[in-house]
């Protein structure tokens, strides 16, 4: 009985460190960045469940960052610590979004408004009014972005910082550079027009051209100070551009609590 328990036992325990990498050393010092799409439920027919996190778990991953004592940050806020014009926090976290549902709005905003804490939201600038046009309805249902409206509101209460995720979501390295390096500067202008702010972030669409030097060298170029890609990770704060994009921390839909923390202190739940 007491051999079956342990066997048993023994079993779950390899399970549990196969699936979860409790394993992996803490990172300490760096700047985790959450990587978020949809929030909310989603709807019948898609078929990328793994991007939509419901309303009740982003509420508890987001008390989880109050609880430890995490400081949400802004592309402005870290350009000023880096600048050395305000203190590091002790805990520093960027809570990214990308793509700019309307959710975003409904369902995210009205969270990190009550916690107290700030996040990020890159724009597609043509699909701002609109719908997630780029994706196939087949395999992903079109919702609604933001709106001007949302996108103001969310601004105006410090609550949200907005960068580019470029003019219409295309696949930047399968693309001629010249229209490339149109997504990247074109967003930027008319983004920084309409909000009256400097876009310092942009995330490549698809994490697409992060590692393409081209791609990178443009996007740069077009004056972005934070690049972010899709690997998964977490960059050193103070962060270096020429090391490479911002490594961010995919949070999927079908995560528990445990892959956030281990997202959060090791910079990677699973393999
Ligand atoms: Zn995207």
């Amino acid at each position: 009985m007491i051999a079956t328990a342990f066997v048993l036992g023994g079993a779950a325990a390899v399970g549990a460190s196969c699936r979860w990498n409790w394993w992996r050393r803490k990172v300490s010092g760096g700047i985790p960045a959450l990587m978020y799409h949809k929030i909310g439920t989603a709807p019948q027919g898609s078929r990328l469940k793994k991007l939509w996190v419901t309303t009740a778990e982003f509420r508890e991953q987001m008390e989880y960052l109050r609880d430890n004592g995490y400081t949400t940050l802004t592309f402005t806020e870290m350009r000023e610590i880096e600048a050395g014009k305000s203190p590091r926090p002790e805990k520093p976290v960027i809570v990214t979004f990308d793509d700019g549902y309307a959710n975003n709005y409904t369902d995210a905003y009205p969270v990190l408004r009550e916690l107290g804490l700030k996040g990020c939201v890159f724009l597609v600038y043509e699909t701002i009014e609109s719908h997630n046009s780029w994706h196939d309805p087949e395999s992903e249902p079109w919702i609604p972005m933001l709106t001007w409206a949302q996108v103001k509101e969310m601004q105006d209460s410090g609550v949200v910082e907005f960068g580019s995720h470029t003019m219409r979501h295309r696949n930047l390295p399968t693309i001629p550079l010249d229209e490339a390096r149109w997504e990247l500067t074109e967003s930027k202008k008319r983004l920084e027009e309409k909000l009256g702010r400097s876009m310092l972030g942009f995330a490549y669409p698809y994490g697409a051209g992060a590692y393409a030097p081209e791609v990178r060298r443009a996007a740069r170029e077009a004056g972005y100070r934070y690049d972010f890609g899709i690997k998964q990770g977490i960059s050193p704060f103070p962060w270096n551009h020429d090391s490479g994009p911002l490594k961010r921390l995919f949070v999927r839909g079908d995560d528990f609590m445990v892959d956030f923390h281990l997202n959060m202190t090791r910079g990677r739940a699973r393999f």
